[in-house]
């Protein structure tokens, strides 16, 4: 039993609107979507911030990174082998990144174009 929001979905006991998973990595859509795509993707295991995935597990990384341009793909945001239209990953970490979750997740954002800098 864990007080995680996200792995609380991963196990099942939260329902969560999946688009993609592997063994090790779960993708679902955001409920507060900030454009037309908005997807969370996360490890199965908990790792708070993606620095500290990295640090323990960088393949892990890198296998959510891989997950994240499969949806992007799976979402229309890439071309076959190309970047067009793209998106966006965004992993905050920490309050003033606004980071409200503490289970790693990177933000696939697309389907519109994206302002930059953030705000
Ligand atoms: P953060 O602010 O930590 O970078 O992102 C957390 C994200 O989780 C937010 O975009 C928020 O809308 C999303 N979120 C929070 N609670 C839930 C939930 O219960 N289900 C889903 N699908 N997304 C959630
Ligand atoms: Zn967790």
């Amino acid at each position: 039993m864990t007080d995680c929001l996200f792995c609380r979905m991963v196990a099942g006991e939260i329902p969560a609107d999946v688009v993609h998973q592997t063994d090790r990595v779960f993708a679902f859509r955001d409920i507060n979507p900030q454009a037309p795509t908005h997807v969370l993707v996360i490890p199965k295991d908990h790792h708070a911030t993606a620095g500290a995935l990295a640090e323990a597990d960088p393949a892990l990384l890198g296998e959510v990174v891989v997950a994240a341009h499969a949806v992007a793909r799976q979402e229309g945001l890439v071309s076959g082998d190309g970047a067009e239209p793209g998106y966006r990953l965004v992993a905050n970490t920490g309050p003033h990144a606004g980071q409200t979750v503490p289970h790693v997740h990177l933000h696939v954002l697309g389907g519109r174009h994206l302002t930059w800098p953030p705000g």
